[in-house]
């Protein structure tokens, strides 16, 4: 039975660094394991490539982004992550091209993370429905950047700007891939991780269908328990690089 358990993440590392598209993308499951390790002393920031100004359909971007950046801020606050970034680019369009590599590798160089959390790159999540292109092409941008971070003839403009080569990124891990392989144990992190989540209020208010944060992330929590052989527990594809 043992052999068929989702691995433990290991965790002699300090430094994190998530990238995500949107805000709400790192409070749809791995925010209770954000929780657990900065609980533990290690150091996680948050890079927010967009503000997520397209989520809301009844507020236009203009209204829609001061709101979810304030609700990611908060959201962040709750699981211990005091550095919070928004690089600035367009909701729901975010191409997988060499800006945004370089984009990404800027960041890693200058954040010298061990590990990095983003989103799944598959084109479904589990159970079927379809992910996001911005989750799909910011995620392969990500697993290539942090290669081209540690390459200084990969975009040498980087190392005029005085950022050298980081080689020191270990995995890349994906929330909410159908392929998952490791756990995290969030048994003590669940309430935080809901309360992250709950942040996002205006955000929660206009999904469709009557969004309960609670019920989400609890039956997410005990199916990857279940996985692990934790009561409850968040899961990563986890992507040596
Ligand atoms: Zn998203």
């Amino acid at each position: 039975m043992t052999s068929n358990l989702l691995e433990t993440i290991p965790e002699d590392w300090n430094r994190a660094l998530a990238i995500v598209a949107h805000p709400d993308d790192m409070e749809t499951g791995a925010a209770s394991a954000v929780a657990r390790w900065t609980a533990h002393g290690k150091e996680v920031g948050y890079v927010l490539m967009t503000r997520g100004e397209a989520g809301i359909d009844g507020l236009s971007p203009e209204e829609a982004g001061p709101i979810r950046e304030e609700e990611e801020r908060n959201s962040a606050r709750v699981v211990g992550v005091k550095r919070v970034d928004f690089l600035g680019y367009t909701d729901g369009v975010i191409e997988y091209n060499l800006g945004l590599r370089r984009d990404l590798a800027r960041q890693i160089r200058a954040d010298r993370p061990e590990l990095i959390i983003t989103l799944s790159h598959h084109l479904t999540w589990p159970g079927g429905p379809l992910n996001m292109a911005d989750h799909r092409w910011l995620t392969l941008g990500i697993l290539d950047a942090a290669r081209d971070a540690a390459n200084r003839w990969i975009f040498p403009e980087l190392i005029e700007e005085g950022l050298e080569p980081w080689t020191g990124v270990r995995m890349v891990l994906l929330s909410g891939s159908p392929a998952a392989t490791h756990a995290v144990d969030t048994t003590d992190f669940l309430s935080k991780g809901i309360s992250s989540l709950q942040e996002h209020k205006i955000y929660n208010e206009n999904l469709a269908g009557g969004f309960d944060p609670v019920q989400f992330l609890t039956d997410m929590a005990e199916k990857a328990g279940k996985q692990s052989g934790f009561r409850y527990a968040a899961s990563f594809e986890v992507i040596s690089i």
